[in-house]
């Protein structure tokens, strides 16, 4: 089967599998990318070494990497709940530090093609193994990995590179053009099975594709849904944060225009306390003065008196508001006195009688600490951060895990101010909870529609088959027909006379010794008058005309009477009557030598045609073959020598012989 476009085409795909692996290789220390080329390489070798005849060598390499392969693929179709991603994910780093499972298993679909084109080889190509369905399954198996290429982003990448498919298909081309001409005299049969699995494989490939998509956007929406869950609860608490703080404005009932020290620290505590993103709760007087502060930290301690109009120029509209119109003043996103991005509120302390302003709570909100209780709220190992406003980013946490491609952008109301929440789950987290549904449906199917093209061909083998037993015991029954046919007939004629169709001599001779019992018996013997004259006037010919016609008569009268009528040789016939007696048989003679007489048939003097006949009867006593026959020839003898034409009794040993014409 080894032909020379196969082994080129083998030499190209090793070739293109070099290449795929050195542009795999990378410099320690960067991002792992073992994927699939080390196995495409080693199936092409494992098929060099099955061009190359070292059979022995191609099935167990073919095995060895038939088992990783299948060792992979279970790593796609063990359920979580069975073995989890992160036991996948410790055996990986176990190998090599720092690597995934992901970084060491080839892609789905490379895996999928790899165990068929191993499987084709250890099938050794055969038809009636499966070969060409597994081969059928790797052509729409290296489609869909090109289907997958161009479509949409996906989690997990489940084709090869380009240069590995290019290497698979070579594999494939190869194998293909080495035995397609071998399954010519299977193409009936190879048709309809291959057409039915191909169909089913077609099907199955398309509900995986539909089924993946799926379970990919809906994971896709789950982890959306909980990054939204963290904004939505950030702005709730945001908002529940400021209603505290308009309670703890109203709650000042000043006597004065500042509030005692020991008493704002004492209200405030609480409020810093449960919110911990506030850098301070300041009271500020109406010329904008910070005038009491908590926590009284050194750095918050320093910017007592201040004025806050000279001091923080971005926030004076939002003073100005809290401390002249008497309505809660909030800052954009500045850069707060302490040195970081931070919001102020400032929320106004009315005066009771006039409703004026008296001054104003300052509640300055860190944003890096803001973010930092918002990313506490989620796990470092499944989610990566960033708090942002539209043009730059306020804090980010790294994942301790490897994010994948995907990210969630959410936003974050913080009382009318927008911030966005970029969440970016980790390949652990999304993988983990991955369904394994799609997997197993796809391999599942591809069994089945190989399983399918075992059934169907067989069945189509098997009905040939069937076809050609029937058709040869058909053949074998007409030959044992004929045979028996010839059989019985060599047996008729070692037993008959071919010219008359009466029994011969030797039949006769049988016949008569199973009637050794059988008392009285009586034997005729009978001669045929001037039977020479006939031969030499009338010919041969005419004489056997005779002898037929006489037999046909004579058997027809004997067997009448329960007889045997025989040719004895020449122009002598010879007949048995069981349980007659001399007068029975007497009497049996006679109307057969008058039927004979009466036939139409001329001696050579235009005479009737007579016949002469000695008769014997053995009355009891043992059987005495040789005494009858030669009592019945004297017999014949006698009729001869009386004048012809007449019946001779032959005597019975005891009694004298007795005659009639
Ligand atoms: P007889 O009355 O004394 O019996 O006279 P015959 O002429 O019949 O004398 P015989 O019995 O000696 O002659 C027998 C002849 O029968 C001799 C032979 O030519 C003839 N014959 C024997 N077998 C056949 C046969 O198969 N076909 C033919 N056509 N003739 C036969
Ligand atoms: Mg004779
Ligand atoms: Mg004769």
């Amino acid at each position: 089967m080894v032909t020379r476009p196969s082994l080129n085409l083998t030499l190209l795909a090793l070739l293109l599998a070099v290449l795929a692996s050195l542009l795999d290789w990378v410099p320690p220390g960067q991002a792992l990318s073992l994927t699939g080329s080390l196995p495409i390489l080693a199936t092409t070798l494992c098929q060099l070494a099955w061009h190359h005849h070292h059979q022995a060598l191609a099935r167990w390499t073919g095995l060895a990497i038939l088992m990783v392969l299948i060792f992979a693929l279970a790593s796609f179709l063990i359920p979580e709940h069975w073995i989890a991603h992160a036991a996948w994910n410790r055996l990986a780093e176990r190998l090599i530090a720092g690597s995934l499972i992901v970084d060491w298993r080839p892609p789905l679909l490379v895996i999928l093609c790899l165990i068929m084109l191993i499987a084709s080889l250890l099938v050794r190509t055969r038809a009636n193994l499966g070969s060409p369905q597994l081969q059928a399954m790797t052509a729409l198996l290296l489609i869909m990995q090109g289907i997958e290429t161009w479509h949409a982003p996906h989690l997990l990448s489940l084709a090869g590179s380009a240069l590995e498919q290019a290497a698979l298909w070579s594999l494939l081309a190869a194998q293909l053009s080495g035995v397609a001409a071998n399954w010519r005299d299977h193409f009936p049969g190879l048709k309809r099975a291959l057409s039915a699995g191909v169909l089913l494989t077609c099907l199955t490939l398309l509900f995986w594709h539909q089924q993946k998509t799926l379970v990919e956007s809906n994971l896709r929406a789950d982890t959306q849904v909980q990054s939204q869950r963290l904004a939505e609860n950030l702005s709730r608490e945001i908002h529940d944060h400021l209603q505290a703080m308009q309670r703890f404005a109203n709650s000042w009932e000043l006597q004065d225009s500042l509030p005692a020290e020991a008493q704002w620290a004492r209200q405030a505590a609480p409020y810093h306390r449960d919110f911990q993103y506030f850098l301070n709760i300041a009271f500020i007087d109406t010329d904008s003065r910070i005038r009491r502060v908590y926590p009284a930290s050194a750095t918050n301690q320093r910017l007592l008196g201040r004025r806050l109009f000279d001091a923080q120029p971005e926030g004076r509209s939002a003073q100005g508001e809290a401390l002249f119109s008497g309505r809660i003043g909030r800052t954009g996103i500045i850069e707060l006195l302490q040195g970081e991005p931070g919001i102020i509120h400032y929320l106004p302390i009315l005066d009771d009688d006039s409703q004026g302003p008296r001054g104003a709570v300052g509640m300055v909100v860190s944003l890096p600490v803001l973010a930092d209780t918002l990313f506490r709220q989620t796990n470092a190992n499944h989610f990566g951060l960033s708090l942002m406003t539209l043009d730059q980013t306020l804090a980010e946490r790294e994942a301790i895990a490897r994010v994948a491609a995907w990210q969630h952008r959410s936003s974050i109301d913080l009382d009318g101010l927008s911030l966005t929440l970029v969440s970016r789950p980790t390949l652990s987290l999304l993988l983990s909870r991955l369904s394994r549904q799609p997997v197993v449906s796809l391999t599942t199917g591809l069994l089945l529609a190989y399983l399918l093209y075992m059934v169907l061909f067989a069945h189509h083998h098997m009905a040939s088959q069937q076809r050609l037993m029937v058709r040869s015991n058909r053949e074998l029954r007409h030959e044992v027909r004929n045979r028996t046919r010839l059989q019985e007939e060599v047996e008729w004629l070692a037993s008959h006379d071919d010219l008359t169709k009466l029994p011969n001599r030797r039949h006769f001779m049988q016949v008569l010794e199973r009637h050794h019992q059988t008392r009285p018996l009586s034997l005729l013997i009978c001669d045929i008058d001037h039977f020479k004259q006939i031969n030499d006037t009338f010919g041969h010919l005419q004489g056997d005309h005779y002898l037929k016609r006489i037999g046909e008569l004579g058997r027809e009268i004997i067997e009448s009477a329960g007889g045997v009528f025989a040719r004895y040789g020449g122009e002598e016939f010879i007949a048995c009557l069981p349980s007659h007696d001399a007068v029975m048989a007497r009497d049996i003679a006679e109307h057969l030598r008058e039927a004979i007489q009466h036939l139409d048939l001329r001696q050579a003097d235009g005479r009737p045609l007579t016949i002469s006949i000695g008769v014997t009867t053995q009355m009891d006593g043992e059987l005495q073959i040789d005494a009858l026959l030669q009592a019945a020839d004297e017999a014949l003898y006698a009729a001869k020598a009386e004048g012809r034409n007449r019946v001779i009794i032959a005597p019975p040993p005891s009694a004298p012989a007795g005659s009639s014409p």
